[in-house]
């Protein structure tokens, strides 16, 4: 099968590999899509956070990557109960690799497992044509109602972009009707949001750098959009547009965008924070005076645990949600190099997906 592997940081080559064999307690899944997610970039360029995830959870180069994945079960091993062949799956990009055997998976939070296993990263991921899930990930997986089966673009997504959305909007920042809710940078996660927070009926505002990207948060329900330029005063740019706001999600890890965010939110507001930090950027400086004295909600969304992918289908299934505009374009294997080097630049709107194997 063809497969795009990272062979070293900045570089992945498609090479022509095995199909993966599996043992009686794996699972092997023909993808169908995978969605280029701006992790994957991070690991790509060689961000610390992401490569110390991939060697602590024991992958190294090269490897084939990718993370946002759907796909049909192929085979299944003898002991393998909880999916059959043919069946549609995503594989949650934060699974269980202890088969839900640690206290986070015990309650609920298999995203956040003692023993985390990201396709792509611990082991070969979805770039492909054929992955294997191993044994620690199998329970894990969760299968797709039938009616969803065509919507291989968002079910891609919802693996880890849109699941870490409707983690940041639901779970953690339990958005309500009529709230003002800012979103910042809408890439994948950043548009997910917007018509996740949209479809909750709040009051959207999303801010970015890319314009063709503000457009399309408009198509997915953002009722402002703020296009601000480097070195911009956000703060500043959020209070003239819309005042304080009672929640801000951040997906951008951009210290300058978090802490202008974070300054706009109300007291007693929340704010989730869901991007990844870049090489020579790592921290926050976090104002704790403002969250002190405003009483500001700080969390964290990584992913969306499994057992939370049968409310978001629910919400999908509903119908009064379109994702199209999250998605920016289908591409090939052979792509996947040039994706990583326009979302260098920035100039993508929305997500990258694979949909083309052979
Ligand atoms: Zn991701
Ligand atoms: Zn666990």
């Amino acid at each position: 099968m063809k497969a795009a592997l990272l062979t070293e940081f900045g570089k992945v080559e498609v090479r022509d590999v095995d199909v993966p064999e599996i043992n009686e307690k794996e699972v092997l899944i023909e993808v169908q899509a995978c969605g280029v997610c701006r992790s994957d970039w991070h690991l790509w360029r060689g961000d610390p956070s992401l490569v110390m995830y991939m060697e602590w959870s024991g992958g190294k180069l090269p490897i084939i990557m990718g993370h946002e994945v759907v796909g049909i079960v192929k085979e299944t091993g003898s002991e393998v109960k909880n999916v059959k062949e043919g069946e549609m799956v995503v594989v949650p990009a934060s699974s269980s690799g202890d088969s839900r055997s640690c206290t986070f998976c015990m309650n609920g939070l298999s995203n956040i497992c003692e023993h985390l296993w990201i396709p792509g990263f611990g082991t070969d991921g979805g770039y492909a044509q054929y992955m294997k899930v191993p044994e620690g990930s199998v329970s894990d997986l969760v299968k797709v109602p039938e009616k969803l089966r065509e919507r291989k673009t968002w079910l891609a997504i919802a693996g880890c972009g849109m699941g870490t959305a409707f983690n940041a909007v639901v779970d953690k920042a339990q958005v309500k009707p009529g709230e003002k809710v800012l979103i910042t940078g809408v890439g994948g996660v950043g548009l997910s949001a917007v018509a996740i927070a949209s479809n909750a009926g709040a009051e959207v505002i999303a801010l970015d750098v890319n314009e063709e990207a503000l457009k399309r948060a408009n198509l997915l329900g953002a009722d402002k959009t703020l296009r601000v330029e480097k070195g911009e005063d956000i703060t500043q740019k959020i209070m003239d547009a819309v005042g304080m706001v009672d929640v801000a999600i951040d997906t951008t890890g951009n210290p300058d965008v978090g802490v202008g965010a974070l300054m706009a939110v109300r007291p007693g507001g929340r704010m989730v924070l869901s991007g990844l930090m870049v090489k020579g950027a790592e921290t926050l400086p976090l104002p704790a005076d403002a969250v002190v004295a405003r009483e500001i909600s700080l969390k964290g969304a990584l992913m969306l645990a499994s057992q939370r992918y049968i409310t978001l289908f629910g919400m999908m299934l509903k119908g009064d949600i379109n994702l199209d505009p999250v998605i920016y374009r289908e591409i090939s294997v052979e792509e996947i190099q040039n994706a990583f080097n326009e979302m260098s630049e920035f100039r993508n709107a929305g997500r990258f997906v694979v949909t083309e194997f052979e």
